[in-house]
């Protein structure tokens, strides 16, 4: 239904592919389902499949873990990133607990002959790395390394209905008064470009200035 409604591209997330891993992690044991829904997607040639796991020290960030990702899209035509762990407003705990630079999945990448495939400049943070034995493709997102920011394409909105210039930015304004109109287009777009003059070049994670998020998952891309 999905599919057939227009839908053209998809992220989910899989912070492992071990079931304990990923039922202890989300507290959910709902892994089959969802390696079964990426089957169904490839059975009918959707394209656009990214999956997104958040590195996290002594869970899921072991060579072995590397591994097992490195078998899945050696078969399967996925995008599989790495995030690195960021600091939010009520993660600091749960942030020094797990943190880990994702230059460990970088290493892993180099030593195993992965490719570093650049990208044009609209193509957003990610850094992309590709294997000509492999159908699918390896990406690391790197909040905190430097001018991670630099190829910045995002603007975000929040469950509220709150337009953020970037996940970790002081500054936002709602738009979810024009979200509700059905004749919102010109409004919205100047709202929008009225904002822009606003953004800045990076977030200031380094400082552990976190922003107005206190948690990712209320806001969306
Ligand atoms: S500017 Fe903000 S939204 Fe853009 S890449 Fe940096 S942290 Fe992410």
């Amino acid at each position: 239904m999905l599919v057939d409604s227009g839908l053209n591209g998809i992220n989910i997330s899989i912070d492992s592919l071990d079931r304990n891993t990923f039922k202890n992690v989300t507290g959910h044991d709902r892994l089959p389902e969802i390696l079964k829904g990426i089957n169904i997607l490839q059975d009918l040639n959707f394209e656009n499949i990214k999956i997104n796991a958040v590195l996290l020290n002594g869970i899921n960030a072991s060579d072995k873990d590397f591994e097992s990702w490195g078998e899945f899209i050696k078969k399967n035509k996925v995008d599989f990133r790495y995030i690195e762990l960021m600091q939010t407003g009520d993660n600091l705990d749960y942030f020094k607990k797990y943190h880990v630079s994702s230059k460990i999945f970088k290493e892993y990448l180099n030593k195993n002959n992965w490719i570093y495939q650049t990208l044009g400049k609209d193509a957003g943070p990610a850094l992309n790395y590709i294997n000509p034995e492999y159908k699918g493709k390896f990406g690391i997102i790197a909040p905190y390394s430097k001018d991670f920011c630099r190829s910045c394409n995002r603007l975000r909105i929040t469950s509220r209905g709150d337009l953020r210039l970037c996940l970790f930015g002081n500054t936002g304004i709602s738009i979810r008064h024009l979200l509700q109109k059905d004749d919102q287009i010109k409004e919205l777009q100047d709202l929008i470009m009225g904002q822009m003059k606003f953004k800045k070049e990076s977030h200031h994670l380094e400082l552990g200035e976190t922003g107005l998020t206190k948690n990712l998952s209320t806001t969306g891309g």
